[in-house]
């Protein structure tokens, strides 16, 4: 996730999660720390507009 906003469909993909619900515990608890991002613009992956993670690291 260097620098490209992910949506929480594609993060679930990303880090093989078993379901989205598992992602947005992920992105929520890592949303405003680590480095971590919640902000709102299209998906660097689908390209779906909705609310993304991007990682600051
Ligand atoms: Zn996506």
């Amino acid at each position: 996730m260097d620098g490209t906003p992910l949506c929480d469909e594609c993060i679930a993909d990303r880090l093989d999660l078993s379901s989205i619900a598992q992602a947005s515990v992920v992105t929520s608890s890592a949303s405003g720390t680590g480095g971590f991002e919640r902000l709102r613009g299209p998906c660097g992956l689908c390209g779906e507009p909705g609310p993304v993670i991007r990682y600051n690291g």
